[in-house]
């Protein structure tokens, strides 16, 4: 009988034979904290009366979620990680740097055939590498910083093939809309979702990061893409950016022929339209036929989710010369400095500063609702990011919808929720 893409990764890394249930200690390639999290994890590190973490290297801390911090509270937890972080020789990416989802492959801390660990849910994200990686609690973390290791249940898996080309307008972010909608936020509870298909080999590395991020949405252990050629000349490129600086070496792990699967979906997105998920759950999926119109206060471009360089690109295309509605306020988050460097050299923040932006420090900016755009009682946001939750942005007497860069730029436009496709004819 076969193997998944998870039990041959997990077999690998523990150096036994593992299927779906079996438990085992594996070691870890890479893992890391957020500024959310990383100060339970110095905690339970210090009582664990371990002097030295097991490698300074391959560990990091990210100030992402409250960058640059909004209060005083906030700056001590801060200091509190640059100090740890000072002390024992960590990498840390401070206050400007970027988003952890995106900072960790972008800095080359995680290549295709890793096992990784974050203190932060989204870690799904590097599985669009072709590696398993999943967000673990501080105390989790902590144990893996001290030992360079941790305990895996290894999860059954579903298969989700993708056929069809994408349709103009529409985009990664609505192809995973509609899967979660389909599937429901429990749909792949404690499971590792492998993606295959057309659609999805078609798609650039900055798509697949979109679709993976969201794997935990449907309660997902592991998101993967498999490693191809679009995963390889995404690490070249990577590489020769890092100005040669060595990557490890990429194992690239396919599923057997036989492996056993668990549920297996097929869906053609030939005819998909842009989806919306509508408050307060990320499954409430809609068309956009059936929101068109729905009045918006603010709309929020950015995130681990779509705050990448082929987002802000396509929100450009579509505000090239267009003026925001004057009732919305319309906030761009880069996802990380190099980012927010290359669509200014590109001209995308003149853009959207031009349209009537705000672009705030790379980071999770409003996302995770501590700062940056806290929206008001009764009102309501189109946002690219991953959750929709009640309170999510700081205000749970407020209402989100999650959509594409392209959705969140013509409603922003538009002061409603509006349709990409007439933007994007030619
Ligand atoms: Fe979490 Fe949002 Fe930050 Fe992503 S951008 S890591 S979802 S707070």
């Amino acid at each position: 009988m076969g193997k998944t893409i998870a039990e041959k990764i997990l077999s690998q890394h523990a150096g036994q034979d593992l299927r779906a249930g079996d438990f085992a200690v594996c070691p870890i390639d890479f893992c890391f904290g957020q500024d959310g999290t990383s100060g339970i994890i110095i905690d339970r590190f210090k009582a664990l009366g371990i002097a030295h973490v097991f490698d300074k290297n391959r560990f990091a801390i990210v100030i992402d979620h409250s960058a640059p911090s909004p209060n005083m509270g906030v700056s001590a937890v801060h200091k509190k990680l640059r100090e740890f972080a000072d002390e024992k020789g960590l990498l840390l990416y401070d206050i400007g740097c970027g988003v952890c989802h995106q900072i960790i492959p972008e800095m080359g801390h995680v290549v295709p055939g890793d096992l990784v660990l974050g203190a932060d849910s989204h870690t799904c994200t590097y599985g669009a590498l072709g590696a398993l990686s999943t967000g673990v609690g501080s105390t989790d973390l902590a144990i893996s910083l001290a030992s360079g290791k941790n305990w895996f249940k290894v999860p059954e898996s579903i298969k989700i093939i993708i056929k069809g080309k994408l349709p103009k307008g529409v985009f990664s972010k609505d192809l995973i809309l509609r899967v979660i909608g389909d599937l429901g936020a429990d749909g792949g509870t404690y499971k590792s979702v492998e993606f295959y298909g057309p659609a999805i080999s078609s798609l650039s590395m900055d798509s697949r990061f979109t679709i993976c991020n969201m794997g935990v949405e449907l309660g997902a252990k592991f998101a993967i893409i498999p490693a191809d050629k679009v995963t390889l000349s995404w690490l070249t490129n990577l590489e020769a950016r890092r100005n040669g600086a060595g990557l490890r070496q990429p194992v690239l792990v396919a599923a057997d022929k036989d492996a056993v699967y668990s549920v297996v979906k097929e869906y053609d997105i030939s005819q998909l339209s842009p989806q919306v998920a509508k408050p307060h759950t990320v499954d409430n999926n809609a068309m956009i036929e059936e929101v068109e119109g729905t009045h918006i206060d603010e709309a929020f471009l950015g995130t681990c989710t779509n705050g990448r360089l082929e987002d802000l690109t396509i929100a450009a295309k579509i505000l090239k010369n267009k003026k925001v509605h004057k009732h919305v306020r319309f906030i761009v988050a880069p996802a990380s400095r190099s980012i927010y460097l290359e669509a200014m050299k590109q001209g995308l923040l003149a853009i959207f500063i031009e349209a009537g932006a705000s672009v705030v420090t790379p980071g999770c900016g409003p996302c995770v609702g501590t700062h940056n755009g806290v929206p008001s009682v009764g009102e309501a946001v189109i946002s690219t990011a991953n959750r929709n939750f009640k309170g999510r942005m700081g205000n749970p007497d407020a209402s989100i919808y999650l959509a594409s860069p392209a959705t969140v730029a013509a409603s922003a436009i538009e002061g409603y929720i509006a349709d990409p496709r007439k933007y994007l004819r030619t």
